[in-house]
């Protein structure tokens, strides 16, 4: 075992900070020993509505009093409510509820593949996804992650699986053939750094995959419930997907996920075809029911693309004319900071003065804040991030 994990009874595959976060309330945290952090990862992307939310939480004891779980054997009156929210609220007419993202995505990639074989009756099998992307760590959404990293060791992978450049349409374009069942992105690419991808690009893709009877498949798991400053991501580009999934923040930390997809799939998960025993509970879709209410009833959408512009501009004001800093770049408020070198050191600078942020990948600062953080609580990111920058600066 190593000497990182000594004492410690689980697996050593986490890479764990020598903290013990005990508490949290709103956009703070509080570790064992007392000491306080702003928090601007937010179990990434998951506690969009800040820690401990009132309203989350009243629903969930109320359920808590009521019913934890029934089994999918029975209807679920939460599940039906959680359901119809979902849709009304955007392209989806149906629901799949489950338990993660990975969870999500693999209900996805099964759904396009039976809907080819079983309602269109075109045998196409084929998922085309892109490098950089990150879809979950079961074996067919590592397989169709286009990062090596997550892949090592998990030899032979599942069939079927392509990966091309994102932004490549001559790329995209030569990959597809008449296997093709589905292409699935991220609207913006979160663990691959940050990289939101090009309108023209999506509106390729939307228009190809019409044209083609490809299916369009949208992960959202980071960059739905309101993250990017639209409820669903694909919303900023007038596209509407034929499946996209959800998980992180539609539970506000009670662990969800959801494949949602247009009517004319519903038919191809009949009766028997895919399910989950903790998919739905009535205590989950509580959360759901809670979180989708929140989010759409106060508007946290659009405040969450009114506070990402304030931040944006900010961190752009401050650091964005460091020597070290080649790019502040997001939308919303899932914003990243590249940088000339590995930041790893920023973040453990960053949690000692009190601020809590993560990479994504290994020159990228990532800032995640909840969709209710104050212009106080950004300024005082700003501040600490710009005192570290110039304190490095000072060093050289
Ligand atoms: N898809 C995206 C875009 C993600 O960011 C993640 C997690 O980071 C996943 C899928 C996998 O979600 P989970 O960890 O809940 O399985």
């Amino acid at each position: 075992m190593s000497e990182a994990n000594q004492g410690s009874s689980l697996f050593p595959n986490y890479a764990r900070y020598p903290i013990a976060i005990v508490k949290g309330e709103g956009s703070w945290l509080w570790d064992d020993k007392g000491k306080k952090y702003l928090d601007f990862v937010s179990g990434i992307a998951v506690t969009n509505l800040g820690h401990a939310p009132h309203r989350i939480k009243e629903a969930l004891v109320k359920q808590l009093d009521e019913l934890w779980h029934v089994s999918n054997l029975y209807q679920i009156p939460n599940q039906e409510a959680a359901a119809k929210l979902l849709t009304d609220n955007s392209c989806a007419d149906a629901v799949f509820f489950c338990n993660s993202g990975a969870e999500a995505n693999e209900a996805a990639i099964k759904l396009a593949r039976r809907y080819h074989q079983k309602i269109a009756e075109t045998g196409r099998y084929e998922i085309i996804s892109f490098y950089q992307s990150f879809h979950g760590r079961t074996l067919a959404t590592l397989t169709a992650t286009g990062q090596d990293k997550v892949k090592e060791g998990f030899a032979p992978l599942p069939e079927g699986f392509k990966h091309v450049p994102l932004n490549d349409i001559p790329a995209l374009e030569a990959a597809i053939t008449d296997k093709t069942a589905a292409i699935m992105l991220e609207m913006v690419q979160a663990e691959g750094g940050i990289h939101p991808v090009d309108e023209a690009f999506v509106q390729h893709i939307a228009k190809l995959c019409k044209e083609q009877g490809i299916l369009l498949i949208i992960d959202e798991i980071q960059t739905g419930m309101g993250r990017t400053g639209k409820l669903f991501a694909y919303e900023h580009y007038g596209i509407e997907p034929d499946i996209f999934t959800l998980a992180k923040g539609i539970g506000s930390g009670f662990p969800v996920g959801a494949t949602l997809a247009k009517g004319y799939l519903a038919e191809a998960f009949g009766p028997g075809s895919h399910g989950s025993t903790f998919g739905g509970t009535p205590l989950a879709t509580a959360a759901v029911k809670a979180t989708v209410e929140t989010i759409v009833g106060e508007k946290l959408a659009e405040r969450a693309a009114d506070m990402g512009q304030y931040l944006m501009g900010r961190l752009q004001d401050q650091l964005g004319a460091h020597p070290s800093v080649v790019e502040v770049r997001g939308k919303g408020l899932i914003i990243g900071i590249e940088c000339t070198e590995p930041v790893a050191s920023v973040v453990s600078e960053a949690q000692q003065r009190g601020l809590l942020i993560l990479t994504a990948g290994p020159n990228v600062i990532r800032l995640l804040p909840n969709l209710l953080v104050s212009r106080e609580e950004a300024d005082l990111a700003v501040t600490i991030l710009s005192s570290i920058f110039a304190e490095r600066t000072a060093a050289v």
